[in-house]
């Protein structure tokens, strides 16, 4: 026999945000996004779990954009700079956010960012939030677009198990799809579940480590 009980508003401690902060938030994003259309930059917002590829396909990008256009990534960790050190090796701007504790990147800390760059002499700049499937769905950061990469390394249900993240999502790169045959698990009905609860968003197929999908993600995300 199973029972279900659902969290009540109220009833969580320290996971209901005060809806003035979301409010707040929002207010600093859209900012931001005014702040990014004076300057012709369009922004994209990279989610998805620790260990999805967000920092490879970035990397990935950053290669194919960086001769044609003026790119810059802003990096989202907790406490490392592992991922920045790998995006300046590629030789374009980084700037590193360190949250603490947080699990997400917010619209003041992406502001703070943008205030470290030079954006008259930008035209992209990528944004790596903190790898976390639930977190950064209730913060938009002004960014333009919103790209979720997923990996098939994390099983059958993870974007049935976290609809929210989804809902927003401008493109879903499905990543590592060398390895759903091991992993046993059907990339069609990761699609379909992303359809479900999204039919807007783009769903790209993707494997970073042998660099398939790539432009098609750049296409979806405008960048043709
Ligand atoms: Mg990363």
């Amino acid at each position: 026999m199973r029972k279900v009980v659902t969290a009540k508003e109220g009833v969580i401690f320290d996971v209901e945000l005060e809806e003035s902060l979301l409010a707040e938030n929002r207010k600093i994003a859209l900012d931001n996004r005014e702040t990014l259309k004076k300057h012709n930059i369009t922004t994209v917002d990279v989610m998805g779990s620790i260990g999805s590829g967000k920092t490879s396909i970035i990397e990935l990008f950053v290669e194919k954009l960086k001769d044609g256009k003026r790119v810059a990534v802003i990096e989202g960790d907790l406490t490392t700079t592992i991922d920045s050190d790998r995006i300046a090796k590629h030789g374009v701007e980084v700037i590193q956010i360190n949250t603490g504790k947080e699990c997400h990147l917010d619209a003041n800390l992406v502001k703070g960012a943008l205030e470290e760059l030079n954006l008259n002499n930008l035209d992209i700049i990528f944004i790596e939030n903190v790898g976390n499937l639930i977190c950064p769905a209730e913060f938009p950061l002004g960014s333009e677009k919103r790209l979720v990469v997923i990996s098939v390394t994390e099983g059958p249900y993870m974007v049935v198990k976290h609809p929210f993240i989804f809902m927003e999502a401008d493109v879903v790169a499905i990543n590592k799809i060398e390895l759903a045959e091991p992993m046993d698990v059907n990339v069609s009905n990761l699609e379909k579940d992303v359809k479900k609860i999204n039919p807007k968003a783009k769903v790209v197929r993707v494997s970073c480590k042998k660099k398939v999908g790539i432009d098609k993600v750049l296409s979806a995300l405008g960048f043709a």
